[in-house]
C-alpha cells in the first residue's frame, strides 16, 4: 500500500512510497483511511526538527490528524464494519507514570509516551491503517470529512477544560474570552467559547483571506493588532500563537483572577515589557494563573467529538479549506494564504 513516510532529523526525506500492509501490533481493527490532517508539527518532522521512528526502523509513517472507515471491526464488537473513527494519538508510557496508569496520559510525567505519527509509532498517512479498538473514536456519521477535525478539537477542549478547571478555584463567572491565532486551533478554540456561552473574541495578524469572515459567522468579535489593543481586559485568554511577545501581553492584559491557557511553544525570542518579577507581580497581586495544555485523554476526545458534532457544520466545513491527493503531499505542506486547514485525502467519504 502506498504511504506518506519520513525519515525523522533528515530534512526533507519526506515521500510517498510502498510498504507493507498495516501490522497486526498495532491493532485488531482494520481502518481503510479517508484523511488526515496536517498541522504545524507533521512540518517541523518534514523539516528534521522533530519526530522519531519506530523502534528498529528508520523511517516513520506520517500523520496524526486522521479520519478513516473502519473494514475489519476485529473481535471485540464495539465497532461495526463501516463505521469512521478517528485514531487517538498519544499512547501511555511503558512504566507507567501514575497518569499513564490513571489514563491520563496527555499528563504523563517521564515522556516516555508514544504518539502515533510522531513519536515511535506509525501514524495514519497509509491507504490502510489498524488501531486498538479502545484507541478508535467512532464519530457521527453525518460529520463526514469533518470528522478530521476531531484530532485539533481535542487540544483545545483539554485547555478549556484545563483552564474552567483552574478557573473555579474560586468564586468565578466568566464572560469574555480572547484567542490568540485565527489557525484551526485558534478557530475550534473559539467555537468551543461559544459552546460554554461566553462573549469570544479573535485577534489575528490577517486583515483578509478567510479568518475574519470565519470568526464572524461564530458571532465572535475579530480584531488585528495587539493584545494591548483589544479594548478589555478578558476573563480568559487562549493562546494560540506560541509567539513570547503574544504570550506577555496576554499575561498582561487578562482580567484580575483570570486565566491564560497556552496551547502553543515559541522559540525563545526577546519580549518587550515583562520580565521575571513582573510575572509574579501579575501572578501574586492579582491571582492570575498560566496554565500550558498539551494533547489529549479519551475523557477530551469523547468530548471534542461532543463538540463536533453540536457544531455546524457549514462552518466547519469552511475550516477544511484544500484536500489534496497523496501524490501531491509536497503542494500540501506548502502554506497558501487562504489556508486554514489543508488535509491530504487518500479516499471518498462515502461508504
Ligand atoms: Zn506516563
Amino acid at each position: 500500500m502506498k504511504a506518506i513516510t519520513v525519515e525523522p532529523s533528515k530534512p526533507d526525506s519526506v515521500r510517498l512510497e510502498d510498504v507493507p500492509e498495516p501490522d497486526a501490533c498495532n491493532g485488531s481493527v482494520l481502518v481503510e483511511a479517508i484523511a488526515v490532517g496536517l498541522c504545524g508539527t507533521d512540518l517541523e518532522i518534514v523539516q528534521g526538527h522533530y519526530g522519531w521512528a519506530p523502534s528498529g526502523e528508520s523511517r516513520l509513517i506520517l500523520g496524526h490528524e486522521s479520519l478513516g472507515r473502519v473494514l475489519e471491526p476485529g473481535p471485540r464488537g464495539v465497532l461495526k464494519t463501516g463505521d469512521l473513527v478517528v485514531g487517538i494519538v498519544r499512547r501511555p508510557d511503558p512504566v507507567p507514570c501514575p497518569n499513564c496508569a490513571a489514563g491520563e496520559w496527555d499528563m504523563c510525567q517521564n515522556g516516555r509516551y508514544t504518539e502515533r505519527g510522531i513519536k515511535e509509532i506509525h501514524g495514519f498517512m497509509s491507504e490502510r491503517w489498524r488501531i486498538e479498538p479502545e484507541y478508535a473514536m467512532k464519530i457521527d456519521e453525518s460529520l463526514g470529512l469533518l470528522g478530521v477535525l476531531l484530532e485539533p478539537t481535542t487540544v483545545v477542549t483539554k485547555a478549556w477544560e484545563q483552564v474552567m478547571a483552574v478557573g473555579n478555584r474560586a468564586f468565578w463567572e466568566p464572560c469574555t474570552v480572547l484567542v490568540t491565532g485565527a489557525g484551526p486551533i485558534g478557530l475550534l478554540a473559539a467555537l468551543l467559547g461559544k459552546q460554554h456561552g461566553l462573549e469570544v473574541h479573535v485577534l489575528d495578524r490577517a486583515q483578509s483571506g478567510p479568518k475574519p469572515d470565519l470568526v464572524r459567522s461564530l458571532g465572535a468579535g475579530y480584531h488585528t493588532g495587539s493584545v494591548r489593543e483589544v479594548g478589555f481586559e478578558p476573563d480568559i485568554i487562549i493562546e494560540c500563537t506560541g509567539d513570547g511577545q503574544v504570550v506577555a501581553d496576554s499575561i498582561r492584559a487578562v482580567k484580575a483572577g483570570g486565566v491564560v491557557g497556552l496551547t502553543g511553544v515559541g522559540g525563545g525570542e526577546e519580549i518587550d515589557g515583562l520580565f521575571g518579577g513582573d510575572l509574579a507581580t501579575e501572578a501574586v497581586l492579582s491571582n492570575k494563573v498560566i496554565v500550558g495544555c498539551v494533547n489529549a485523554n479519551k475523557r477530551h476526545w469523547y468530548k471534542a467529538s461532543q463538540a463536533l458534532a453540536r457544531a455546524d457544520r457549514s462552518w466547519l466545513a469552511r475550516l477544511v479549506t484544500r484536500r489534496e491527493g497523496p501524490e501531491h503531499f509536497a503542494r500540501a505542506l506548502e502554506k497558501e494564504a487562504t489556508d486554514v486547514k489543508v488535509v491530504v485525502q487518500f479516499s471518498d467519504v462515502c461508504d
